[in-house]
């Protein structure tokens, strides 16, 4: 089967890579795609806003499957239109991705459906927003409603931080995401993520991870679209796994398959672990990056198989994932200046082979006269499984000690909290 993958970090490479692996894979496709994906695939030049040449695409091509990779192409209804022409995809359509396309969307699917999450007000103008204020003990959140690549949240730890961000958001420095915001309670615990993968009605757990926002060691400095990942987050058992499940994750797909806009892809769930339970703090509409890289690592099953399996309807049918034993671990290396404006251009050396544990992503990189060069803030992926956190993280750093990117910098710590707890 020919399949289409549309995105170009180090997510999709983690994608190609395994999807790559499937006997039935005829040709692999991918747009705009990386130099890494390129070892898998046959990069296009096609823009994913513009639908009709997607459309025109899968048709000259005969794609059998269409896998979009980050969020922006969901919420803009590509998955919908490729439907409507009749073709499989693993994504879901406009309205269901409104769960990551939308926090107030999500917050009153919530409210509506009993699932445990941080207490809110929507409010889409100022004064309502700062009336609201006074409801809710500090440090309180304010999310900005729409897709802001991460920035969109501010956790303010005074009345005047939270009346700053309030002027904030609404001063249009969010565009149109910040048009309406979600103000809620501030919740405590340890974070984890946990995806499951769904065609609308049924649904397979598809692992659990631990990212690490911010971009220096210790969890300080800013937040980044994320600096390192593991999987399995143990502090996730079992028990809360199917307690998210039950309370979270199964009455939001019921929800949207009852109103009429069912659920189909990857369903990616961050909930805070509260002493009450675990509790949604938002769902993104797709795999995580860099949460990918270590969920494919991790995959025994034809991933292939799977996400057909998800695109027609077919979940029920099909083998379950199955997630090899131990743990995966990627460290992020971003290039001086991420996660403000980073430096282009530096030359990259990869070792020519190495640790069969390991696996370089590509993710900002290009090649330029010949040479591979930094193209993005965060560069390239270092991903490796072992028997457990420990082993996977040893073989990570000292894969990148192999690596000669005198311009990249990356966290020393990736998975302290997992070492930390196994002691
Ligand atoms: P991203 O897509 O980058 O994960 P986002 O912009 O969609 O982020 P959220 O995931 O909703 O925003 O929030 C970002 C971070 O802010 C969370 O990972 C969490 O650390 C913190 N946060 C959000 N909501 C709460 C809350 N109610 N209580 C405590 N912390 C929160």
């Amino acid at each position: 089967m020919n399949v289409l993958l549309l995105g170009s970090g180090g997510r999709e490479h983690a994608l190609a890579w395994k999807l790559a692996q499937s006997p039935r894979l005829g040709r692999l496709f991918a747009a705009p795609g990386n130099p890494g994906i390129a070892e898998h695939a046959t990069l296009v030049d096609l823009d994913p806003a513009d639908h009709r040449a997607v459309v025109d695409f899968c048709r000259k091509e005969a794609i059998g499957l269409v896998v979009i990779g980050p969020e922006g192409p969901l919420v803009d209804g590509l998955a919908d239109n490729l439907r409507t022409m009749g073709y499989a995809v693993f994504g879901p359509n406009k309205v269901p991705a409104q769960l990551e396309g939308s926090k107030g969307f999500t917050k009153d699917l919530c409210a509506r459906h009993d699932i445990p999450t941080a207490r809110y007000v929507r409010a889409s103008d100022r004064l309502a927003a700062e009336a609201a204020l006074p409801e809710f003990s500090l440090p309180v959140v304010i999310k900005a409603d729409g897709l802001a690549a991460g920035k969109g949240v501010i956790i303010a730890e005074t009345a005047a931080e939270a009346e700053a961000a309030l002027a904030t958001m609404f001063d249009g420095s969010f565009g149109d995401a910040g048009a309406s915001v979600v103000i809620e309670e501030f919740l405590t615990g340890e974070e984890a993520s946990f995806f499951v993968l769904t065609d609308g009605i049924d649904l397979v757990a598809f692992g659990s991870a631990q990212d690490h926002k911010r971009v220096g060691d210790g969890d300080t400095g800013p937040n980044t679209g994320g600096m390192g990942a593991y999987s399995p987050a143990s502090i996730l058992t079992p028990a809360l796994e199917r307690q998210a499940i039950d309370e979270i994750v199964r009455p939001t797909i019921a929800a949207l398959a009852q109103q009429g806009t069912p659920y189909s892809g990857v369903l990616y769930a961050g909930l805070m672990l509260t002493a009450e339970g675990p509790k949604l703090i938002e769902y993104n509409a797709r795999f995580g990056d860099p949460e990918c890289q270590v969920l494919m690592m991790r995959l025994e099953t034809d991933l292939l198989d799977l996400l057909e399996a998800v695109a027609r309807g077919r979940l029920g049918e099909a083998e379950p994932p199955r997630m090899r034993d131990g743990a995966a671990l990627t460290v992020v290396m971003a290039a001086r200046g991420y996660p403000g404006t980073p430096d282009k251009g530096a030359t990259i050396a990869l070792p020519e082979a190495g640790d069969a544990r390991v696996k370089i992503f590509h993710a900002g990189t290009a090649v330029q006269e010949g040479r591979l060069v930094a193209n993005g803030g965060r560069v390239l992926n270092v991903t490796a499984v072992g028997s457990d956190v420990a082993e996977a993280r040893a073989a990570a750093y000292a894969a990148i000690e192999a690596i000669d990117f005198p311009d990249g910098f990356c966290r020393s710590d990736i998975g302290w909290r997992e070492i930390a707890r196994r002691g």
